[in-house]
């Protein structure tokens, strides 16, 4: 990491103009008439409020305002990344992943115990390292996080999204990478609306619909090839047939069972395991909070430090989905290049530098984060959400 990869430049208007932020009065006040909620301020009656105690900017501010604060931040990241050795910056995460695959082994011959603590034990562990595999290996492997060279790092994210995902690499990269990260919060772009189904009642949204995702992954998948070539789409059928089934032969092979039904019913309940989390953490993180309207995006790092929230760490969910989707988001999205134990590395800088600058740095709790989509679901996941606007965008 020598140069800086463009995409942890600031965003640029039409012309090659940036768009700037000029505060007045406060960091509050660049924002009116929206709904955001952070641990930092709070909502009044449809405006944003200074957080108590908090001071105007002065003239020294607006200057380092202007000098890009994103690329401040990003010198003290490149230092850390620079003084990691290999382990740190991939071996961590690499060593994660293969502890998984490990973990398959014993789960398969547990599942065929006839003793019911050996069988659960075996759902638990398969259950465990497909979540791993699944959304820790898809989500690294989408970012090319898991190899310096670019070919096997297409390798893996074929592998990771294809044969284990049971999903199109091509559509998870562009999908997630290019339109989620590279437009965080934008309505119509990155504003996370795919997540939204809002013709499905609260309840059954958060604690029945997830159930379903590994038979929907799959098929979404189908309904995409036509934005495929054929021969993308003839791997595609065939690594996501590869997953499905040597699971299905495994369980048939190594652990013993007699009935499709049954076999069927254990991946499936193997596969949804985490599916709960999975999609309450995807909404948790940016629906919610500040949108931003395409023609007024605001520079960079006051999109992500407004658009995106952290959870606090969980020792499970940290280690199954990875840190940079649980308690180190918003320094995904600074730095979306980074495995999940650098985020964890950089995670004091980044956050004492946002304090430092007064910018927000959204943490909340899941049970929190639960109880606002449950109350206000209609607010959130069915009506279109408000556009933050800036003031003094040119
Ligand atoms: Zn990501």
């Amino acid at each position: 990491m020598h140069n800086v990869p463009e995409e942890w430049r600031e965003e640029r208007g039409p012309g090659g103009k940036e768009y700037e932020v000029k505060p007045r009065g406060g960091r509050g006040a660049l924002f009116k008439g929206n709904t955001w909620i952070s641990g930092n301020c709070r909502r009044d009656g449809g405006k944003v409020t200074e957080k108590e105690g908090g001071e105007p900017m002065d003239g020294a501010r607006e200057v380092t305002d202007k000098e890009s604060l994103m690329m401040e931040l990003t010198h003290l990241v490149q230092n850390t990344v620079k003084e990691s050795s290999w382990w740190q910056r991939r071996g961590i995460d690499i060593s994660v992943l293969v502890l998984a695959f490990l973990l398959l082994p014993p789960a398969f011959l547990l599942l065929g115990s006839s003793r019911a603590v050996a069988f659960v034990l075996g759902l638990v562990l398969m259950g465990v390292a497909h979540a791993v595999i699944t959304v820790k290996g898809t989500h690294l492997a989408s970012h090319g996080s898991l190899s310096d060279s670019p070919a096997w790092a297409k390798v893996w994210a074929v592998f990771f999204i294809e044969v284990c995902g049971s999903f199109t690499a091509k559509a998870g990269v562009s999908g997630h990478v290019k339109l989620h990260h590279a437009h965080t919060n934008v309505i119509g772009l990155g504003d996370s609306s795919t997540w939204k189904i809002p013709s499905l009642p609260r309840s059954v949204y958060l604690f029945i619909a997830p159930l379903a995702v590994p038979v929907i992954t799959p098929l979404v998948a189908l309904g995409q090839l036509k934005e495929h070539s054929m021969g993308q789409s003839l791997r595609m059928v065939l690594m996501v047939f590869l997953g499905l089934y040597s699971q299905y032969w495994l369980l048939i092979h190594v652990s013993g069972f007699q009935s499709p039904y049954r076999t069927l019913l254990c991946m499936l309940f193997c596969r949804a395991m985490f599916s709960l989390p999975f999609i309450h953490v995807n909404i948790f993180q940016h629906i919610g909070l500040p949108m931003f309207s395409p023609n007024q995006r605001p520079k960079r790092i006051y999109q992500m430090t407004h658009g995106v929230l952290n959870l606090p760490r969980n020792p499970l969910l940290d280690w199954t989905f990875g840190h940079s989707l649980i308690s180190c988001h918003v320094e995904h999205h600074l730095f979306p290049f980074l495995s999940d134990n650098m985020c964890l590395k950089v995670k004091p800088i980044v956050s004492q530098f946002l304090k430092e600058k007064e910018l927000p740095y959204q943490e909340d709790t899941y049970r929190s984060r639960l109880l606002l989509f449950f109350h206000k679901y209609q607010e959130l996941m069915v009506f279109a959400p408000p556009i933050t606007e800036l003031v003094g965008v040119q």
